[in-house]
C-alpha cells in the first residue's frame, strides 16, 4: 500500500475545508485536502449568494468555489478526490486514513465534511428520486417549467428554493408543519409578496404517489389530522441538514445530534483533530461562518504543529 505523509489533512472541500487548505498551503505547511466528490459541496447548488461579505452584486456558488479552489492551489494547496474508508485517531502524534488504496498520514486532522440534507423517510421518497423528488432546486427547478411543485419546510433553505422555483413552475406550494415560518424576515417579506406561491400551514407529507414519476402527494393536517391529496409534479425537500460523520463517528466522540463538538479553537476531544463548517455543532451554518471556522481551524493546527515540534 502506498503511503504519504503531511502535516495536515483536511476532509472536505466545501468553503471550509477549502478557507483551512489556503490558510494551511500559505503558511507553507504541507497539505492535502481530499474531497468525495466535486469541491463546493453544497455551495454548488446555490443559484445566486446574496449575504456573503463584499460580493453586492451576488455571485453563484459555483463562481465562489471555483475562486476559492484556484486561490488555495495558487498557495500549493494538493487536492485529491476520494472517500475516507478508515480512520484510526489513536495516535496523538500521526494520524491515519485510508483512502482507496492509499494509506495518508498526517500530524493534523482537519474535519471538513459538511452535511447533507435530510429525508423526510416517507413512502416514495425513495422511489421516486430523480423522477419527481429532489433536494435541490437549483439544480432540477427548470424541469419544471409551468407545472406545479410542493416545497416542504419553512426555514431558509425551502423559501430560497422556492423563490427560484417559481420563476418557473406554474404553482409552487409550500408545506409546512407549523403556522409561522422559521426563515429570516427579508425572505419571509419575499416569499409573501409572490403571487403564484401558495402555503399549506400546519402540515406534513405522509406519502409520495406516482408510477413513472411524481404525480401527487398526500397530506395530513396536524391540527384536525385532516387528509388531502394535492396533485404536483414535484416535491422539493428542505427540511434541515444531517451532518456527514458517518466515516468517522467510530473514532470522534460527537454532540447526540452527530455534528463535532469543537471549542473556538476548532479543537475536538482528541488532540490534532479540528473540525470547521457545518459538521460543527454550532448556531449558524452559513459560508460566512465556515471560511471563519475553516481559518481558525488551519491556524490552531499550526499553532499544534509548533508543539510537537518542541
Ligand atoms: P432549518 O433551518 O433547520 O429548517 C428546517 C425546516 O424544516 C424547519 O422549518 C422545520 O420545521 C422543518 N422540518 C424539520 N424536520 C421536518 C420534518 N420531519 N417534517 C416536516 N418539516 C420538518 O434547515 P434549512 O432551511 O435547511 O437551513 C439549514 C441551515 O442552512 C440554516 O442554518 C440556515 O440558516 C442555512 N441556510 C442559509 C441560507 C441563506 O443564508 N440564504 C440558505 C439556506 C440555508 P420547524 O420550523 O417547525 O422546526
Amino acid at each position: 500500500m502506498n503511503s504519504s505523509t503531511y502535516d495536515i489533512i483536511i476532509v472536505g472541500g466545501g468553503p471550509a475545508g477549502l478557507t483551512a487548505g489556503l490558510y494551511a498551503s500559505r503558511a507553507r505547511l504541507k497539505t492535502l485536502l481530499l474531497e468525495k466528490m466535486a469541491l463546493g459541496g453544497q455551495v454548488n447548488n446555490s443559484e445566486h449568494i446574496e449575504n456573503y461579505p463584499g460580493f453586492e452584486n451576488k455571485i453563484s456558488g459555483f463562481a465562489l468555489a471555483q475562486n476559492l479552489e484556484k486561490q488555495a492551489k495558487g498557495f500549493g494547496l494538493k487536492v485529491e478526490i476520494g472517500a475516507v474508508n478508515e480512520v484510526s485517531l489513536s495516535d496523538n502524534h500521526t494520524k491515519t486514513l485510508k483512502v482507496n488504496d492509499q494509506e495518508l498520514l498526517c500530524k493534523a486532522l482537519i474535519v471538513a465534511t459538511g452535511s447533507e440534507p435530510n429525508k423526510l423517510n416517507i413512502p416514495g421518497e425513495e422511489k421516486l428520486l430523480g423522477r419527481g423528488v429532489s433536494y435541490c432546486a437549483t439544480c432540477d427547478g427548470p424541469l419544471f417549467r409551468d407545472k406545479e411543485v410542493a416545497v416542504v419546510g419553512g426555514g431558509d433553505a425551502a423559501v430560497e428554493e422556492a423563490l427560484f422555483l417559481r420563476r418557473f413552475a406554474k404553482k409552487v406550494h409550500i408545506i409546512h408543519r407549523r403556522d409561522q415560518l422559521r426563515a429570516i424576515k427579508i425572505l419571509q417579506e419575499r416569499i409573501f409578496s409572490v403571487k403564484n406561491v401558495h402555503f399549506i400551514w400546519d402540515t406534513v407529507v405522509d406519502k409520495i404517489e406516482g408510477e413513472q414519476s411524481v404525480e401527487s402527494i398526500l397530506l395530513k393536517n396536524v391540527k384536525n389530522n385532516t387528509k388531502m391529496s394535492l396533485p404536483v409534479n414535484g416535491i422539493f425537500i428542505y427540511v434541515g441538514l444531517k451532518p456527514n460523520t458517518e466515516w468517522i463517528k467510530n473514532t470522534l466522540p460527537l454532540h447526540e445530534q452527530g455534528f463535532v463538538e469543537t471549542n473556538e479553537r476548532m479543537e475536538t476531544s482528541l488532540p490534532g483533530v479540528f473540525a470547521a463548517g457545518d459538521v460543527r455543532y454550532k448556531l449558524l451554518r452559513q459560508i460566512a461562518t465556515a471560511v471563519g471556522d475553516g481559518s481558525t481551524a488551519a491556524f490552531a493546527a499550526e499553532k499544534y504543529l509548533e508543539t510537537l515540534n518542541h
